[in-house]
């Protein structure tokens, strides 16, 4: 169950299964899943179950699930090095305005281009 959202948010709908997504993990504070346009094999997405567009507006308890849920992931990605990568507002880059935090597997060269 999502906890804050908003009708017209594609993340929100990916939480609630109104858009599909491949998911990976679902907690009570936070939704993952494979990012649509990935950088590189494995690129995931996690997001917490409360519409804000910055972290600074999540209540704490959402945050804190993150960070062990992108751990979690990146190990199970099986490659030892990657990117935890974070966009708040336009200018810094940020498309999609539902807080979230990509988690990017970065393979050597020979296994994969990323
Ligand atoms: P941002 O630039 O906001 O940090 O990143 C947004 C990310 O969301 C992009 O990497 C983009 O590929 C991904 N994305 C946008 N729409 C969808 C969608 O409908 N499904 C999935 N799985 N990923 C999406
Ligand atoms: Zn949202």
């Amino acid at each position: 169950m999502i906890h804050r959202s908003l009708a017209s948010c594609i993340f929100c709908k990916i939480i609630k299964g109104e858009i599909p997504s491949y998911k990976l993990l679902e907690t009570e504070f936070s939704f993952s899943f494979l990012d649509i346009g990935p950088l590189s094999r494995g690129h995931a997405l996690v997001i917490p179950k409360y519409h804000a567009e910055k972290i600074h507006e999540l209540p704490d308890e959402y945050l804190a699930d993150v960070l062990p849920i992108a751990k979690r992931i990146a190990l199970a990605q099986g490659v030892p090095d990657y990117n935890i990568l974070q966009n708040n507002g336009k200018i810094a880059h940020q498309e999609v305005p539902h807080a979230h935090f990509h988690v990017i597997p970065k393979p050597s060269v020979s296994d994969d281009e990323g």
